[in-house]
């Protein structure tokens, strides 16, 4: 028999052997911020030149009173939970789909994470979170998901409900906004990732927002001790007899990276309003696909889209196993597409089976299985993952990109069997 499919022995849709997608876009403007940088200085103990610049454009561009740099988004989390006084038995709802550094700076507090399933975008359910609420329950925290605003308002309902604190990882979900209002501002205090291929990029970075004082100075002493501290901590502050050693911890930014994140944040709208046109493109004509569901945002939610989640319905293709239809377009040339492997549901993943063997004091305070979150494990299943282009001279691309999408789901039948 043959098939028009190339993984029968047809001809691919993409032949294109050049990257289809890079991220963050670098252009000459960002390498001379960097020489610029490299030539003024390469180590920044305080708040000044270019970590004073790319604090204070975060700010603004959040419209939040504090931004703390930091050398990753693990730091930035690991900061966060620490200044908002995480401690050791505390129960901290988290979802169960996210990526893992989530929640792994909580394992380091001595903090037990209860998961909780995620909605049909594979955003934290509140239903779940309102269930796994008890009395030693100190805090919730929200991941946006492939940088589509969780259902914040409920979240935040239940938080003031039981006066426990909201907490965001908006790792993805630079820019994104519900009713104009941006992921990272909804509770009290947010964590970024500007790991490479995030929204703003700065090759390796992180940062932590606050409008709370307390927060923001506790996280200066978690991360960046001695001159920070010294500087920024007022003299009549409790804990300003610490300044010079803070906890201990140094999460600082390199100047380096500071100064790519500076060039990226001052084009993330221009960068966002692209990503959108064209994902909406995407979602139009591959939703009409069968075997495919789009998300549907509505016009309430702006995602920074981080990825295009599609969700694969195999009932829809004949019960065409997802892995099938993958490969098929991998071979049609959909090099980008992707079926995310280490963020996954948590339970998957043996630290969460079994803490103990790394983190001894964890031991016997919670085990996860296969099957403890079904939604989270069907989302992950069925997830196929592309990335949003921004350029319009992307578009021949992503519209073959919809091509290849059609040829496979008209011609599944030769796959079956
Ligand atoms: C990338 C990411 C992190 C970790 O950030 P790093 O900068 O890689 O340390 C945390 N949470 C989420 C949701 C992420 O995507």
């Amino acid at each position: 028999m043959t098939s028009a499919l190339a993984l029968l022995g047809g001809k691919p849709v993409i032949t294109e052997d050049t990257a289809h997608f890079s991220w963050p876009p670098l252009t000459d403007q960002t390498v001379k911020a960097v020489l610029g940088q490299l030539n003024e200085s390469i180590s920044i103990y305080d708040r000044s030149g270019v970590i004073a610049q790319l604090e204070d454009a975060l700010r603004d561009y959040f419209g939040v009173r504090h931004a703390v740099l930091t050398s990753s988004g693990t730091a930035a989390l690991h900061s966060m939970y620490a200044a908002c006084r995480v401690r050791a038995g505390d129960e901290i709802i988290v979802p169960a789909y996210t990526f893992f550094a989530t929640v792994t700076p909580l394992l380091h507090l001595g903090a037990v994470p209860v998961l909780a399933d995620c909605d049909a975008d594979g955003n934290l359910d509140p239903e779940d979170v309102a269930r796994r609420i008890t009395e030693r329950t100190y805090a919730i925290v929200v991941t946006h998901m492939w940088g589509t605003p969780a259902d914040v308002s409920a979240l935040r309902g239940l938080a003031d409900e039981h006066d426990i604190r909201l907490l965001e990882d908006a790792s993805h979900a630079h820019g994104a906004t519900v009713n104009g209002r941006k992921a990272g501002t909804f509770g009290q205090a947010a964590a970024f990732s500007m790991n490479g291929p995030k929204p703003l990029s700065a090759g390796e970075g992180g940062c932590l927002l606050t409008d709370d004082d307390d927060t923001y100075h506790l996280a200066l002493l978690h991360g960046q001790y001695n001159k920070r501290c010294r500087n920024e901590l007022p003299p009549e502050h409790r804990l300003y007899r610490y300044a010079v050693t803070g906890m201990g911890l140094k999460h600082r930014i390199h100047p380096l990276a500071a100064s790519i994140a500076l060039d990226q944040l001052g084009h993330l709208d221009e960068h966002l309003a692209g990503r959108e046109r064209i994902a909406t493109h995407l979602c139009e004509h591959l939703d009409d696909l069968p075997g495919i569901a789009a998300p549907q945002l509505g016009t309430d939610r702006r995602s920074s889209w981080y990825g295009l989640i599609l969700q694969y319905r195999s009932d829809e293709l004949g019960g065409l196993p997802v892995e099938r239809f993958y490969n098929a377009l991998q071979v049609e040339g959909c090099r980008e597409l992707d079926r995310p492997g280490s963020t996954s549901p948590l339970n998957l993943l043996p630290l969460f089976q079994e803490p103990g063997p790394l983190f001894p004091e964890l031991e016997g305070k919670f085990s996860y299985r296969p099957g403890d979150f079904p939604r989270a494990e069907m989302v992950h299943n069925n997830t196929l993952k592309l990335p949003v282009w921004h350029r319009e001279e992307d578009m021949p691309l992503v519209d073959s990109y919809i091509e290849a999408f059609r040829k496979v789901t008209e011609h599944y039948g030769d796959l079956l069997g």
